[in-house]
């Protein structure tokens, strides 16, 4: 029997929220990443546990089947991969950082600048398409530095909240890239393989939908249904059950984790009552 095989991140930020999200898949696997292999239990996937840095190229290179790397790696590595999934988590940009007493007027003012920077070929497409000119210095680590030690004018690094650079006397002023976890794939992945890959992405999607979606239930009189439905997208249309209460009903439905608070304001507007929300476990569309 066929088995894919997934490489993820061995220890650092990818790691904890791609073995999440394989669980929340249902599949379950030997907790303890003392080894480089291991197989699920309940699924035909074995993980690879590797560094980010290589994952690409093990998936280009057939030793792994899929992987889940942050786009930033992707990009920096090779053009061979297929993105499956933007996968939602480990979010960052690649950004362009200067002192803070730089005087920064737009690309321009990177012309003939030393960038430091450990994604030189994201750096070097990027400055291309603008038509700058500059030199890259390439650095595996501690990016930031660069400047303050004067191996550099400026950074061209991985941002999250900005407090790194901030604390280094820096300033981002150019986002390069945004990055996130993705799935990615050799294109033309064998026909048993590519099977486990769609029931894994199938999975993956349940999840996601659910993770973005709150059930919700609330109990309102039968004059208001009409507005209220109107208030709930929902799946298709809200269920509505009769309440005991003669002119009362219960209307359950579905509604989006970024609209939430909204939703439930215009919800008591329109005469809502008793309402519950409640996470979901699993969301097929
Ligand atoms: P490895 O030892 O596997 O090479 P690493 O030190 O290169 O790990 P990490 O710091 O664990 O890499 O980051 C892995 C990926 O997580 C990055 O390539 C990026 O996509 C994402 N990432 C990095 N920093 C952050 C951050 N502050 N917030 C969210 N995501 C981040
Ligand atoms: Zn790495």
């Amino acid at each position: 029997m066929s088995t894919l095989q997934l490489a993820v991140q061995k220890s650092g930020r990818l790691s904890d929220s791609s073995l999440n999200l394989i669980k929340e898949c249902g599949i379950t696997f030997p907790t303890r990443i003392a080894r480089l292999k291991a197989s699920a239990f309940n699924f035909p996937v074995e993980f690879l546990y590797l560094r980010d840095d290589d994952i690409p190229g093990y998936v280009a290179d057939n030793v792994a089947d899929v992987g889940i790397v942050g786009k930033n790696v992707l990009m920096e590595k090779t053009d061979d991969l297929e993105v499956i999934k933007e996968l939602g988590f480990s979010k960052c940009r690649l950004s362009i950082a200067v002192p803070r007493e730089f005087d920064y007027q737009g690309v321009k003012s990177l012309e003939g600048l030393n960038i430091a920077t450990s994604y030189p070929k994201i750096l070097s497409d990027f400055l291309k398409d603008n038509g700058v000119s500059a030199d890259i210095h390439e650095i595996s680590g501690s990016v930031e530095i660069a400047p303050s030690i004067g191996l550099a004018e400026a950074v061209c690094d991985i941002v999250s909240t900005g407090s790194t650079l901030v604390s280094n006397g820096l300033l981002e002023v150019q986002v390069v890239m945004k990055s996130e976890a993705v799935l990615v794939a050799r294109p033309g992945l064998s026909g048993a393989k590519r099977e486990i890959l769609d029931q894994l992405l199938f999975r993956i999607n349940a999840v996601q939908a659910a993770n973005s979606n709150k059930y919700i239930l609330l109990n309102a009189p039968n004059k208001a249904i009409a507005n209220i439905t109107e208030l709930l997208p929902g799946m298709r249309s809200p269920t509505v059950v009769p309440l005991a209460q003669e002119g009362w009903s219960s209307l359950h439905s579905v509604v989006k984790e970024d609209d939430f608070w909204e939703v439930i304001e215009n919800l008591r507007e329109a005469g809502a009552e008793g309402i519950l929300v409640i996470p979901i476990e699993k969301m097929v569309l």
